[in-house]
């Protein structure tokens, strides 16, 4: 079925240099409303010569950025905090527009980026160096951290504000310049980002935005001017991203996919996980990097877990984003809706048992709508436990102990978020010494660190040596400098052609 298209086209650009720019590759990409099918805009798809041009605003905004005080800086910071703040809701049309997911959610997602401004508002005391007195005598050590230069910022679908805030936030507050080049899908939020950075006072060049596809990416990770990539998305093109920007000669930081177990416990409050699975497999559509994909019942829980679960699927209300009675919104684009409808039909025939299918409950229209669907007995070799789906297809695995609950997560090629339900602390205090993932729940589905500690997933979840935002994205954006230092004093002055001696 082709999508209707609207009379009147919203027509997404480039910000460079501080304005709005169209492409000029003739390359363009079509922006739909998930909740209705209709494509509401046109993005324009940057060609290398764009990517140049952004390159070449932001390197020549770079020195005078640098040289802005700390204090003028955190005062900056301070603005576009308050400016988001006052945007949020604009902020999260956007995002339901674009995007599909509820209101209430895109609020959601504004916050939590919105605390990563404000921790950056903290900027002097978070670039503080170290200082050694009198390491020799008269010679005092001390070190500084510095920006990069000019940094990018390439990120996916499902978070369009979020994410990118926890690049160029910390990227900018560091004194680095910014391009940032956000999801073909929902583009909008990258421009009113710009607009709201420029009218809070950040100097034109500071931050800028490059629609496009790979053309652009690929022109990122080749650019000499470019001196750091930051890249949230799936776990091939994470890969791919860290690969070439590391052989360029940048510095790489490149998050990819998840499929996020949470492992439930005999002796856990199954009402309480139960809540917990479903709020986490469904919302946003199952379209987030920490949504959890895989319910682990062990041993007896698994048949009270999944009755509880299935009692409660009915009663999540499926519709327009807008809507405020909306609890769960459509998908992305027509084309990811049904690749995730596939696995009603493939989990069945590998073996799994459907206990929930979204297909029969999935709204009217030509919305990208499927409802809230149940996989059991789901076992480690079925595509639907293999692949991140990033839908609302939750699968349970049916394990007999706790030990083989373990091995499973640490199998699995993925790294990102993981829960534990359990009443008993011993073993949720071994369980999170043992398993080999970034980022871990006891009794909390979805544990994204807040903002002051980083975020960040292990084995193929994320490639490079630092997580995101937090102090780990505080060393990213930064280089450290150590300065051994003397003043003239003619009694300690002499020829000495040793290697230098601290005694
Ligand atoms: P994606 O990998 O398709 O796209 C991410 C970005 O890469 C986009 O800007 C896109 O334009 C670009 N891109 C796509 N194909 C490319 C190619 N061949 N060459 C170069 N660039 C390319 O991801 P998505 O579908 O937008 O987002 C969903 C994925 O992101 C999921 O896998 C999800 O788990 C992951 N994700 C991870 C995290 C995390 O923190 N680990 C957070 C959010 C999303």
């Amino acid at each position: 079925m082709s999508a209707a298209v609207t009379t009147e086209l919203k027509l997404i650009g480039h910000w460079i240099g501080g304005e709005t720019v169209r492409g000029g590759s003739g390359r363009s990409g079509p922006v739909y409303n998930p909740a209705t099918g209709e494509q509401t805009g046109e993005v324009d798809f940057a060609s290398t010569e764009d990517v140049d041009r952004a390159v070449a605003a932001a390197k020549a905004a770079f020195p005078a950025w640098r040289r802005w005080s700390l204090s003028k800086r955190a005062d900056l910071m301070f603005r576009i905090y308050q400016l988001v703040e006052e945007h949020r809701e604009d902020l999260a049309r956007l995002l339901t527009a674009e995007h599909g997911k509820v209101l209430s959610d895109a609020m959601g997602e504004v916050q939590r980026g919105i605390e990563v401004i404000e921790y950056v508002c903290g900027i002097p005391t978070l670039l503080k160096g170290g200082f050694s007195e009198q390491v020799s005598t008269g010679i005092d050590v001390y070190s500084i951290r510095q920006p990069l230069g000019v940094c990018a910022g390439i990120t996916p679908f499902n978070f369009p504000a979020m994410v990118p805030m926890w690049m160029w936030a910390p990227a900018i507050a560091c004194g680095n310049t910014f391009i940032l080049k956000p999801s073909e899908k929902d583009p909008s939020a990258s421009i009113l980002t710009a607009e709201l950075l420029k009218e809070a006072g950040v100097p034109d060049g500071v931050f800028n935005v490059i629609q496009g596809d790979k053309v652009a990416v690929d022109a990122l990770l080749e650019h000499p001017g470019i001196a750091a990539i930051s890249f949230v998305g799936s776990t091939p093109i994470a890969r791919y991203v860290y690969e070439t920007g590391t052989k360029n000669g940048k510095r790489v930081q490149a998050l990819g996919g998840a499929k996020n177990h949470m492992v439930v416990l005999p002796d856990a409050d199954i009402d309480m996980a139960a809540d917990a699975a479903v709020s986490a497999g469904y919302g946003s559509a199952g379209e987030r990097c920490m949504a959890v994909s895989v319910v682990v019942a062990v041993g007896d829980a698994a048949d009270p877990l999944v009755g509880a679960i299935r009692e409660r699927l009915p009663k999540v209300k499926v519709g327009d984003g807008m809507d405020p009675s909306s609890e769960m919104g459509p998908l992305v684009t027509r084309e990811h809706r049904d690749k995730v409808a596939s696995y009603l039909d493939s989990g069945p025939e590998q073996g799994a048992t459907i206990v929930a299918d979204g297909r029969e409950t999935s709204p009217d229209g030509n919305g990208f709508f499927l409802g809230v669907s149940l996989l059991d007995n789901v076992t480690p070799e079925m595509d639907a436990y293999r692949d991140e789906i990033f839908g609302p297809v939750l699968s349970v695995v049916r394990v007999p102990t706790y030990d083989e609950a373990l091995r499973l997560v640490n199998e699995n090629p993925y790294g990102n978020g993981v829960a534990l339900f359990t009443r008993d602390g011993g073993v949720a205090r071994q369980f999170q010494f043992d398993v080999n993932v970034g980022m871990v729940g006891i009794n909390v589905p979805i544990p994204v660190p807040v903002a002051y500690y980083s975020f960040g997933g292990w084995k193929s979840s994320l490639f490079g040596d630092r997580h995101i935002y937090g102090p780990e994205g505080i060393d990213f954006y930064t280089r450290t400098k150590a300065v051994t230092s003397r003043w003239p004093d003619p009694a300690t002055s002499k020829v000495d052609l040793g290697f230098p001696q601290t005694r």
